[in-house]
């Protein structure tokens, strides 16, 4: 849905009509917030154009030894005399304090800026996600749609906070510094950028050459790694079958291809190391060799001064000129990052998918008639194929069968996660199509299979079945569920932190609190998956009789996997490949004769 992006990879998008296009969504983002950004960028113009000064007065500081010459361009600044070595040091002096007051101001805005357009984004992704339809998490790992997430907001933060800043200040000194050295000597100018900037260009895709080939080393050391990691880990496997060769040979395979690799970035190293230090200095040498002559005979063309301000500004240039296509290529890769989140922003969640409006207070009759279902991933494979079935007000049903056979797909259905392709889903009479889902999902609950209790204390975990619960009705939904029992052990009773920080709970526990959640929800529909691992007797005994007191007075459907606890449900429907093949009371199936479930029945009974 999101499209594929590589593991671990942040995108680089070209900057495309439709991308930008895309990303500008970023500027509604930072519209609250537009005066500050207003005031720290122009800070940062401030500060750039104080940093601009700084070769200037440098190039002042560093010729100031030498006889004041008639065409000095200091001289045209008439406030000030440059002449003098303590006042342009004293100039620099306060130009440095003035630049530090702008940064300081710049850094401490931007970052601001960036913090609060950052939280909006990171509250607006994450308020989707959450209400994404179900659909969604199919198609997208959780694992990857996170990790994408937080790459994106880490990259766009980098970007708004400073690559953007250094990104303008490099090309203000760039273009700054070349209007200074036409304006010192343009002929000196122009035989320095006919020398630096191709140079610094070649310097740069050089570096980024050797920087792939090093990557590439990379990938076959992480290759390597697992070959050994794997080899190791299944050590028994390759001795059983003798293969230690084979492995051998892999490996070395793989080293000698890091090797290969190496050998050949040290080749490229060399002489990117040697091209600089021929081409960068021999440039640098030639462009002082013509500037020294200008500088020299009776009627000089540059002033020694003018000079060094030279040297200064071409050394700016070739360090700003350098480190932009980088802030480039950061840039870059945030139109993509935020293009990514603006897509996410964008995607519909599930209220906006499903338009029922109906708000009725469900008696708990369910009917489902001729259902046929697909996964909207895998619509090729019809994975329900004509369920009907109903469940009274206050009926258990009970949903067996193999493993794949559907009975999760219906308990989803139940809850309408997805839509269905044919057939009809009621609730009272009403088309599930026609309630609001968050109504009908707040008169519903679950216990799971696999119980997962969320990072914090045992009360807030079985508040959340009710957060408007009051101490008492927390207690008494405990004490129903069995769950007090050993709640009250505790010495930090309610208190006791669960979860991955916390104590660790046994399954049994961990279902009796589910149960307790459910209860304080009160719902009038319920969905219980009996786990499939089984518990010590006592444990099971505790559970069944919580789980007997939540199903009382409610409609229930029970996927079950032990026949035993389903003996007294009202209707058993018995599913194969998407099919009920049987349906009945426990009584009523046993007596078909070779039947499904009398089957299944006799195997776990014997
Ligand atoms: P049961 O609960 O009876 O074990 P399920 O309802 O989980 O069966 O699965 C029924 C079929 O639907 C299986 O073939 C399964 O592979 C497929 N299936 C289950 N969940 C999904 C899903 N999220 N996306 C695609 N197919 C699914």
């Amino acid at each position: 849905m999101l499209g594929p992006r590589k593991k671990g990879k942040k995108e680089k998008v070209k900057l495309s009509k439709e991308s930008i296009q895309k990303a500008k969504g970023i500027f509604s983002y930072l519209k609250p917030y537009s005066a500050t950004y207003a005031i720290g960028w122009i800070c940062l113009l401030f500060s750039t154009l104080a940093g601009l000064a700084f070769p200037f007065l440098m190039g002042q500081l560093l010729g100031g030894g030498s006889q004041p010459s008639d065409m000095s361009m200091a001289d045209s600044v008439k406030m000030i005399n440059l002449d003098n070595v303590n006042d342009v040091a004293l100039i620099l002096l306060i130009m440095f304090g003035v630049m530090s007051v702008f940064s300081f101001f710049r850094v401490v805005l931007f970052t601001n800026v960036t913090e609060n357009t950052l939280r909006d984004l990171r509250n607006d992704a994450f308020s989707k996600l959450i209400y994404m339809p179900m659909d969604f998490f199919n198609q997208n790992k959780v694992g990857e749609l996170t990790s994408r997430v937080s790459n994106d907001i880490t990259q766009i933060q980098e970007t708004l906070r400073t690559t953007i800043a250094e990104f303008f200040r490099q090309i203000v000194n760039v273009g700054g510094a070349i209007v200074f050295l036409f304006f010192i000597s343009w002929r000196l100018a122009l035989i320095m950028l006919a020398t630096v900037p191709v140079i610094a260009i070649i310097a740069v895709f050089f570096g980024r050459f050797i920087r792939k080939l090093s990557k590439q080393a990379q990938d076959f050391n992480a290759e390597s790694n697992s070959i050994v990691e794997e080899a190791l880990m299944g050590i028994s496997n390759i001795k059983s079958f003798t293969n230690e060769f084979f492995t051998l040979t892999k490996y070395k395979k793989a080293t000698e291809e890091i090797r290969n690799l190496n050998v050949k970035s040290g080749l490229w190293r060399g002489a990117f190391v040697s091209f600089m230090i021929f081409f960068m200095t021999g440039a640098i040498v030639f462009i002082i060799w013509q500037g020294v002559n200008m500088t020299q005979g009776p009627n000089p063309e540059l002033s020694t001064e003018d000079f060094f301000t030279f040297i200064m500004f071409t050394v700016m240039m070739g360090a700003s000129f350098g480190s932009i296509p980088d802030l480039y290529a950061g840039i870059q890769k945030s139109v993509g990052a935020v293009e990514n989140l603006m897509n996410i922003i964008a995607q519909k969640t599930e209220v906006e998918e499903k338009q029922g409006e109906l708000q009725p207070s469900l008696e708990g009759n369910i009917s489902f008639k001729n259902v046929n279902f697909a996964y909207p991933q895998r619509k090729d494979i019809e994975v329900l194929k004509g369920i009907s079935f109903d469940a009274n007000k206050n009926e258990t049903i009970a949903l067996v069968g193999s493993s794949g056979a559907g009975k999760s797909t219906i308990a989803s259905l139940l809850f309408n996660y997805y839509d269905i392709d044919a057939g009809t889903i009621t609730y009272d009479g009403n088309n599930v199509k026609d309630i609001s889902v968050e109504h009908l999902r707040s008169q519903m609950a679950i216990v799971p299979q696999e119980v997962i209790l969320f990072a914090g204390t045992i009360r807030d975990n079985i508040k959340f079945g009710n957060i408007n619960a009051s101490e008492e009705e927390i207690i008494a939904a405990a004490k129903k569920a069995n769950a007090w029992i050993f709640i009250k052990d505790f010495p930090q009773g309610l208190d006791t932190e669960v979860g991955d920080r916390g104590i660790q709970l046994s399954g049994g526990q961990k279902q009796r609190i589910a149960i307790a959640r459910a209860l304080l929800k009160n719902p009038r529909i319920l969905v219980l998956d009996e786990a499939t691992s089984a518990l010590d007797s006592e444990s099971e005994r505790l559970v069944q009789e919580a789980l007997e007191n939540l199903m009382e007075g409610r409609t229930s459907i029970v996927i079950a996997h032990r026949l035993s606890t389903i003996r007294n449900a009202n209707k058993i429907l018995v599913l194969e490949h998407g099919k009920v093949v049987e349906q009945g009371t426990h009584n009523e199936l046993v007596q078909i004769e070779n039947g499904v479930y009398a089957n299944l029945s006799q195997l776990q009974l014997n």
